[in-house]
């Protein structure tokens, strides 16, 4: 039996290594460098704690999560690891205390925050121990484009020059290969070798449903198909964390809220009580969950658009990492397209960032608006191999209806384009589609509005259907968004579109019937639906499910 292993039963009491983790261990045990992509719930950890068990000297592990790492070396101290921490939240008694270890070569792994490598202190204490190989937690920090950036994490590179015989192991989760490139370059990791582990979470289902109330599109949810249940629901603002977890609460599903504007002692407490107790709603910004490991989260729900599908895919991770099936459940309408559009425009970045925020936000947008199986869409933005069609996302389970919006969209795009060239105004997606509808509001009375040639135009159209119109040309960046006032304005990929280059299918959000909007004569536009799938039993009681839901929702808006 090799050490390796060995380590593993004895220590661990693992009787086997997972896919790609005996070959990572191998390497990093053999002075190999590695860069290693697993999604959370992989089983990142022991790629490094192996190596470091092995290897003579001290393994340091750099990881940003300073809150957990009491936790981290507690869970390692019990299974009788010699591990220990070094960061701003001890006094100078215990720092010295673990420096001695350190220097006599009494830790098998010492783990460091990102901010204390960079000083001059810890740089010397390290020179003063033997270290048997770096490890370079979450190490998609380092990206400037990714939610988690970490200045200290620049500071890493050094590393390689400082202590060039010392392997190092830099290991995320977060994996398109754009952001690989990013960490490899940024981290010197020149020579490493990769390793790749399967992106797919097949015990996770992925649904995305048009917002219409989504508080009550929640409480729905929980209700029906997770009642009892742990799980995270994500927001965009402090504010609206408040509150639903309130709202939750007050309807009788404990929930308890996560954000930076709450004192640390509140968040600590928080947190501490929804890895601890069972049935616990945990209603966050995107500063929880990095490196919480509770096995038995079963929905991850995102009451707003995620900025970048590397996001989505980080947070949704966290549900079902035990394996058993989970929802991945997100609400999304034209408000969040438009909000997103105007805080990447108004950010303080340079072009060079707007334009790679705006190609993140695009990616996460033709998930919310495509037609085909999610995890396909998903696997292929990791540049994985995936099968056309998984079997439990929303797409496969109930095959979406989708319609041809090309002409409507061409109609939209015209009424933009003589309300800028006629008239000289700039409007706002809703008046647009007003005129469009042939509305009398007092707006298009005061603007002479019902004079333009394209008012009533698209009148055999609802309003949620405009609404969505709006939504696909925004999402393929066919319209854009002015940020101080919200008004719409066209791109130059505008044309494409006027012009009939391009064909817009568009995922129809509730059953045809329950629309609100009346038809009057004209064309209706045409309908066709996606191949269904062969359903298991259980997936035809979920369509079925899905499909009450989806008219239930429907009769609300
Ligand atoms: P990651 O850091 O990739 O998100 P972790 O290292 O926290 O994942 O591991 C997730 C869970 O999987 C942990 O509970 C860990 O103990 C378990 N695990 C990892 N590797 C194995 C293995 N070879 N056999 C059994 N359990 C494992
Ligand atoms: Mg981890």
């Amino acid at each position: 039996m090799s050490s390796a292993t060995d380590a593993l039963n004895r220590v661990f009491g693992y009787p086997s290594f997972r896919g790609e983790q005996a070959a990572i261990v191998q390497h990093v045990i053999d002075g190999g460098d590695a860069l290693v992509l697993m999604p959370t719930g992989g089983g990142k950890s022991l790629c490094y704690q192996i190596p470091a068990l092995v290897r003579p000297g001290t393994g340091v592990v750099i990881s940003p999560l300073i809150a957990l790492m009491q936790d981290q070396v507690d869970a390692l101290r019990t299974l009788g690891v010699r591990a220990d921490f070094i960061n701003s939240s001890q006094d100078l008694d215990e720092r010295r205390l673990v420096e001695a270890e350190f220097v006599a070569g009494e830790l098998d792994l010492l783990y460091v925050a990102p901010e204390g490598l960079g000083t001059a202190a810890v740089q010397r204490l390290l020179d003063r121990g033997k270290i048997s190989l770096f490890a370079i937690d979450e190490a998609h920090c380092v990206s400037q484009w990714g939610h988690d950036f970490r200045p200290d994490y620049l500071a890493l590179s050094m590393l390689h020059e400082r202590w060039p015989d010392v392997p190092r192991i830099a290991l995320t989760a977060t994996a398109t290969p754009a952001t690989r490139d990013e960490i490899a370059t940024r981290l010197r990791l020149t020579e490493a070798r990769h390793f790749t582990a399967s992106f797919d979470r097949p015990n996770i289902q992925y649904r995305i449903v048009g917002k219409n109330n989504p508080a009550r599109q929640l409480l729905d949810l929980l209700r029906t198909e997770h009642a009892g249940d742990s799980g995270i629901v994500y927001c965009l603002s402090r504010a609206s964390v408040e509150k639903h977890a309130e709202f939750l609460s007050s309807n009788g599903i404990p929930a308890l809220p996560y954000h930076a504007g709450l004192d640390a002692r509140t968040r600590a407490a928080n947190q501490a009580r929804f890895l601890r107790e069972d049935g616990l709603v945990m209603v966050a910004t995107i500063a929880f969950g990095m490196g919480i490991d509770k096995p038995d989260v079963r929905f991850v729900a995102h009451l707003d658009l995620p900025k970048s599908l590397e996001g989505y895919y980080q947070e949704t991770g966290r549900a079902g990492r035990d394996g058993m099936p989970s929802t991945a459940w997100l609400a999304y309408g034209l408000q969040d397209v438009m909000q997103q559009r105007r805080m990447i425009e108004s950010s303080e970045g340079d072009l060079a960032y707007r334009r790679n925020a705006g190609r993140h936000l695009d990616a996460m947008l033709a998930l919310c608006e495509s037609v085909t199986c999610r995890r396909a869409q998903i696997l292929q933005y990791f540049g994985q191999d995936a099968p056309a069609t998984c079997g439990n996302c929303d797409t496969c389970l109930a095959p979406p209806e989708s319609w041809d919006g090309t002409v409507p969209a061409q109609k939209l795009l015209s009424t933009v384009f003589r309300l800028h060239k006629e008239r000289n105004q700039r409007f706002g997606a809703q008046h647009s589609i007003d005129i469009l509808l042939g509305k009398r509001t007092d707006k298009i009375s005061r603007f002479r509005h019902d004079e333009l040639s394209v008012f009533g135009i698209g009148a055999d159209l609802s309003e949620v259907e405009w609404r969505n119109v709006v939504r696909q040309l925004l999402a393929g960046d066919f319209l854009a968004v002015e940020p101080s006032h919200q008004t719409l304005a066209l791109t130059a990929r505008s044309g494409e579109v006027l012009r009939g280059e391009r064909k817009l299918l568009m995922r129809r959000e509730a059953p045809r019937g329950s629309r609100s909007g009346t038809r009057s004569s004209g064309a209706p536009s045409a309908t066709t639906k996606a191949a269904p799938v062969d359903l298991s039993p259980e997936g035809t009681a979920l369509f079925e499910r899905l499909r009450n839901w989806r008219a239930a929702t429907a009769k609300e808006q």
